[in-house]
């Protein structure tokens, strides 16, 4: 059994069952033995791959979004934060893609807000002499007080979430508990007092205060300071009911229970709640948008055809293979399902693609 496992099962027996809330932070961000705090996930040899590690296109043509919007803002003194921003490739290749932007990286200031000691000893490893003012920080508390670029790919899908089911006409939290020596779901017995969101008989709802609070923490420092951000994850753009919570591991889906500490654990995206949270604080909410549009619209395919004239035949057919992956509206791809919010303050241009 897992170290964590254990140590869940320990915090059950001694203080009652568990919130997925306080059970997502736990798997994840345990400082021990959290999945994020003691391994690096990605690529062919972890346990799931994103956007960035997929191609540099995707990294390039965010980096090319940046520097538009800069541009286009006045050009001012500019700080750059990216949230969870796992080994750093996304801002590699922002920050390779600018360079020849005049005076864009003469203006930057770089924050990478990482929770993971192991991930960002990666991401130092990553950025190396990529820019001379890179800092790192734990968490948006004290992100540094000018106009600000917000960059996050697969990050709200890491925050924990609270889950509800209907079981006789009222809402009772989901919880996890013990039996015998496995964690099972169960529900409070207590009801919730929620008035609004309907539902039948045995819905599942989930609701992301973590997520929802960082938004509009987000938010209000665009607000004041003046700025825009990028927001791409898996996720919905219509609050509904329905169990999002899932565990991968080795490319395969799991028991989200089974191996806590072992496992990644995420949730789709309520795109929804987001930009009202991002509406409520003073924000401008721009999409979302596809994947597929967003990639589409800041020229992908023009991307695709540059590095292909220097490619040989198999490069050239991985950069074509890359390109389905990431923009292909199937089930499986992640051209759909992947959705991109943008939101500015209201004296910034409106970001390119939307
Ligand atoms: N953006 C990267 C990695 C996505 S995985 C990519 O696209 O490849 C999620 C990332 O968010 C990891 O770097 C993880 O350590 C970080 N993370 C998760 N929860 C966090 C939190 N609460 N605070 C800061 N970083 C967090």
């Amino acid at each position: 059994m897992s170290a964590l496992r254990q140590r869940i099962i320990e915090i059950i027996r001694q203080e009652g069952p568990i919130s997925v809330e306080r059970y997502m932070a736990l798997a994840l961000g345990d400082p021990q033995h959290g999945y994020y705090m003691t391994r690096d996930p990605f690529g062919a040899s972890g346990d799931f791959t994103t956007s960035p590690e997929i191609s540099q296109m995707f990294g390039e043509l965010i980096g090319l979004w940046c520097a538009d919007l800069w541009l286009r803002a006045g050009q001012p003194p500019i700080s750059l934060v990216e949230l969870g921003p796992g080994r750093g490739t996304l801002m590699s290749d922002v920050l390779r893609a600018t360079k020849a932007v005049t005076g864009f990286h003469d203006a930057l200031q770089v924050t990478l807000v990482e929770m993971s000691p192991v991930l960002s000893d990666i991401q130092k490893r990553t950025l190396g002499q990529a820019h001379p003012h890179i800092e790192w920080a734990t968490t948006i508390a004290t992100l540094p007080e000018k106009p600000t670029i917000i960059l996050a790919n697969e990050f709200f899908d890491a925050l924990p979430i609270r889950q509800f089911q209907k079981r006789n006409q009222a809402w009772h939290e989901c919880l996890i508990g013990v039996d015998d020596d496995s964690l099972v779901f169960g529900l409070a017995q207590e009801p919730m007092r929620m008035s609004g969101p309907g539902g039948s008989e045995g819905d599942i709802l989930e609701y992301a205060p973590i997520s929802e609070t960082i938004m509009r923490d987000l938010a209000r420092h665009l607000v004041q300071f003046g700025g825009a951000g990028l927001i791409i994850d898996y996720g919905y753009t219509q609050s509904g009911f329905g169990d999002t919570l899932q565990a991968l591991k080795a490319h395969e889906f799991v028991n989200p229970l089974e191996t806590p500490g072992e496992a990644d654990l995420t949730v789709h995206v309520n795109f929804e709640s987001l930009e009202l949270a991002a509406r409520e604080s003073g924000a401008r909410a721009h999409g979302p948008i596809t994947q597929a549009e967003l990639l589409d619209r800041l020229g992908i395919d023009t991307r695709v055809e540059t590095l292909i004239r220097k490619a040989s035949p198999q490069q050239a057919n991985d950069i074509r293979k890359a390109r389905e992956r990431l923009i292909e509206p199937t089930t499986t791809g992640m051209g759909h399902l992947f959705k991109a919010l943008a939101i500015s303050s209201n004296d910034w241009p409106t970001p390119a693609g939307f």
